[in-house]
């Protein structure tokens, strides 16, 4: 009989799960500590359980987390790990260590059903889901989790395209008996799916980014074919109707074409899209990837667009691009066969672009 997985259960899920192992009812909250406080990989190391209730529970449940099956090691201290899922597809995660911070990049599907022409994971197709388990177990059992500092969901998927998964997962994050993590250490960003972000911004108090790359929505299409079911205007009136003014921080994800997205006509039209929300821009380089029209923006051009926006009030940065050795960086990442049982990369792809 296939075992039932205990990460990614709630307090109230573990209570029943107690019962039926015969454990009393505190030990729910004991199990969540030795998951979630001291990330345990076995239920035999859950030692102030009963060595009866241990092996009970043991008949139908294990802990489920699961080691990654390949690593790239990038000469910058990212570091990209391929995972096994539940469903037997493999994604990808990647730790970007900076100074005393230490970033993990999720993924919340495997491939993507959003099909962003500029984006590795978009052409490679949607492959199904990732469970909350999936998910919780990138942050579980990536090497140097306890160094983490913040989480971002900017892997492989749509995170409010799996947003069941992506909000038992990000309250297991934040619960006091779980991760205990404040939402602010964590960021989900989307393309923008109309019932999720309405949904997302009424249950969740993490940090919000919008790849936005184009501020005219024709020109937008044409890199996204998600705007057609849900448009950057709408989706911006929908943003300025939310307070932005405490604790949740909106950002945008701006990828510098050359020659498509980094002119003075689409740098006014941003400044006018954005006013008068309290956000930041996020300028993104472009890792070029095969077979595709898109160049990446000169450095001197993201330099003018960056100071531009911020002459004319919006505050902007440009983002350090880390494990491009490794097609780590943003935007780039694919799928299984990106790591090659050599660790050798055979598919580019941006870590994300979100
Ligand atoms: S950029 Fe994000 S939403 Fe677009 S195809 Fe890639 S993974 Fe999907």
């Amino acid at each position: 009989m296939e075992r039932k997985k205990l990460l990614g259960m709630t307090l109230g899920e573990l209570k029943e799960v107690a019962a039926v192992a015969g454990l009393p009812g505190y030990a729910a909250k004991q199990i969540m500590q030795w998951l979630y406080g001291k990330r345990v990989r076995s239920i035999e190391e859950m030692t102030n359980l009963s060595k009866s209730g241990r092996t009970a529970l043991a008949e139908c449940y294990e802990v489920g987390c699961v080691s990654p099956s390949d690593v790239q090691q990038s000469i910058d201290g990212t570091a990209k790990y391929l995972f096994p899922t539940e469903s037997g597809q493999q994604v990808e995660c990647v730790f970007i260590p900076d100074g005393d911070r230490a970033t993990l990049c999720v993924s919340s599907q495997a491939g993507c059903r959003m099909g962003c022409r500029f984006c590795m994971t978009g052409r490679q197709g949607f492959g199904g889901n990732l469970t909350a388990t999936d998910i919780l177990n990138q942050v579980y059992s990536v090497p140097g989790s306890e160094q983490l500092t913040n989480i971002v969901f900017m892997g492989q998927g749509e995170p409010m395209d799996n947003l069941d998964a992506v909000l038992r997962a990000t309250r297991l994050l934040t619960d006091q008996d779980g991760w205990a993590w404040s939402p602010k250490r964590i960021t989900v960003s989307t393309v923008g799916v109309r019932r999720g972000v309405e949904r997302f911004l009424r249950e969740s108090e993490c940090h919000l980014a919008i790849s936005l790359h184009n501020p005219f929505p024709e020109e937008r299409l044409a890199m996204m074919p998600a705007e057609n079911a849900f448009g950057i205007v709408e989706l911006l009136t929908l943003l300025k109707q939310q307070d932005w003014s405490h604790q949740r921080r909106l950002s945008f994800e701006y990828i510098v074409f050359g020659g498509l997205n980094d002119s003075e006509r689409h740098a006014r039209e941003l400044v006018r899209l954005l006013a008068p929300l309290e956000c930041r821009v996020n300028l993104i380089r472009f890792h070029e990837i095969p077979d595709t029209p898109y160049r990446g923006a000169s450095e001197e051009r993201m330099i003018w667009l960056r100071d531009y926006l911020t002459r004319h009030g919006v505050t902007t940065t440009i983002r350090a691009s880390r494990g491009q050795d490794i097609y780590a960086a943003c935007g780039l990442l694919h799928a299984a066969t990106s790591i090659s049982p050599l660790g050798e990369c055979q598919q580019s792809g941006n870590l994300n672009i979100k």
